[in-house]
């Protein structure tokens, strides 16, 4: 149906606060923590029911690389998160440092921003912005009591899909020159899992994979699969199988691949039990409340950054921090072509060696034509390759971290996300622990 209607109502004005973030996953959480520190009023609206995002809701089973193998990259927010979560798991915990049991790590998060005296509201969807010229006025939020607003001098968008920035006017890009996104996964819980004896076993289950797919095994044969990890004593964290062709700023895409993600999962079940060692009384316990979305809307800044600048190990006067993750751009399609080129530039050709890392430049985070909205996160202005890198949870906290250090910065001085002198934020990062090497 092209029929549109107008609505209009006059709804409460909430919340008159500095710094208004929404969306607290990886980024918008280490972007409110951030900001409140520097002594800002912060608001953060989460749609879901906690902090976290693709972590948590999501059930994204471990962290990628917070380092280079020499450095620490994701210092401050992301390493304070990495302990935090350490020390919940207890001294004698089997499970390595990157591993995410996500209760635990709800309450990390629960616990900083309390802490650190943001007010948030949990089911707060940000439905939409009122922008006049380029400058955000109020954001727009439902919530359980009904519609409301809030008023800030400076927004942060860590919706990971760039809602805010797409709604106030931004340009962005989506998925390749064809429009060909990642897929994304219904992450998943399995417990009754003999972590032991599948390690023992030593088996490769790529290759039981394919022994299924000859057995006629699966419905879809995709033979990319990341696989699952311990995040319980007997309890692992499954990122499995793939939902090709989801859209997820599109909730009737994102509906019809929760209904067949669902449906699916007990093709998974049914393969770990008979082929792979160690899981022969796999029950699934439950899949994400989240779809896990790898790709979405790419927000274009000031600087755009790209492959050549992963190739050159790219150095830059504004940058707010340095990441290293390999370009990973899952297939968008379930073929052995697809697949082998994925593995190609995964494997040999965008990758560094360690202490290798490249430059991120404060001008990702500054929305084209937006005066007072940074984004943060998944949706940073990159091309298609340096999403695949810094899209995972240690670059979204150093591009969060980033975005409300500047927020803070501009709301401090009266001015907007490019009115202050960049290297008093960099020198601002530098004393709050982020890893700057390239500032003198
Ligand atoms: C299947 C899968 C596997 C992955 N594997 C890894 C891995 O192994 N290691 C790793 O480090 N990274 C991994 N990643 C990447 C990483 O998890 C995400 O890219 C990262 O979490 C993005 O962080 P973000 O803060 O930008 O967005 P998200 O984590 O997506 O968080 C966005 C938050 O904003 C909220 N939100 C969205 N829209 C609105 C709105 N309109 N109003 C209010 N709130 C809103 C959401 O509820 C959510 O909590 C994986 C991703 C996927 C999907």
């Amino acid at each position: 149906m092209s029929e549109h209607i107008t609505y209009t109502r006059a709804i409460p004005l909430r919340h008159d606060v500095d710094v208004f973030v929404a969306g607290g996953g990886p980024a918008g959480v280490a972007a409110a923590l951030t900001a409140a520190r520097q002594g800002r009023s912060v608001f953060l609206a989460e749609a879901h029911t906690c902090f976290g995002g693709m972590g948590t809701a999501a059930m994204v089973p471990v962290f990628m690389t917070f380092s280079d193998g020499v450095n620490f990259l994701a210092a401050g927010i992301g390493r304070e998160v990495l302990a935090a979560l350490t020390a919940a798991k207890g001294a004698h915990s089997p499970l390595p440092a990157n591993a995410i049991p996500a209760e635990l790590l709800k309450r990390v998060y629960d616990r900083l921003l309390v802490a650190a005296g943001v007010q948030f509201s949990f089911q707060t969807t940000v439905l939409d912005v009122v922008a006049t010229a380029g400058h955000l006025e109020q954001a727009v939020c439902w919530g359980k009591s009904g519609l409301f607003a809030v008023r800030a001098r400076m927004f942060i968008d860590g919706t990971g899909d760039g809602d805010l920035a797409a709604w106030a006017g931004a340009p962005f890009e989506k998925g390749d020159a064809d429009g060909n996104l990642m897929p994304g996964t219904l992450c998943s819980l399995w417990a009754d899992v003999d972590v032991a004896a599948w390690r023992a076993a030593g088996v490769n289950v790529q290759e039981l994979l394919y022994k299924a797919f000859k057995d006629g095994h699966f419905t879809v044969n995709d033979p990319h699969h990341p696989g699952m990890w311990p995040v319980g004593r007997h309890v692992t964290g499954g990122n499995i199988g793939h939902a090709f062709g989801l859209d997820s700023t599109d909730e009737r895409s994102l509906t019809r691949h929760f209904v067949e993600a669902r449906a699916r999962l007990p093709e998974f079940e049914s393969f770990y039990r008979s082929y792979v060692p160690g899981f022969a009384n796999l029950e699934l316990v439950g899949s994400g409340a989240l779809m896990g979305v790898r790709e979405s809307r790419r927000i274009l800044g000031d600087y755009v950054l790209n492959v050549e600048d992963f190739r050159t190990r790219a150095v830059f006067a504004d940058e707010i921090g340095r990441y290293c993750y390999p370009v990973d751009i899952h297939p968008s399609r379930p073929d052995p072509e697809h697949y082998a080129r994925f593995e190609k530039e995964f494997r040999e050709t965008l990758r560094y060696e360690p202490g290798e890392s490249y430059g991120i430049p404060y001008r990702v985070l500054t929305p084209r034509g937006l005066d007072n909205l940074l984004v943060a996160g998944r949706c940073v202005s990159t091309d298609r390759a340096i999403q695949g890198s810094l899209r995972v949870m240690p670059g979204c906290y150093i591009t969060g971290q980033a975005a409300g250090m500047a927020a803070a910065l501009a709301v401090e001085g009266k001015t907007d996300s490019r009115g202050f002198p960049v290297r008093n934020l960099l020198l601002r990062l530098q004393e709050s622990g982020a890893f700057l090497p390239n500032l003198g």
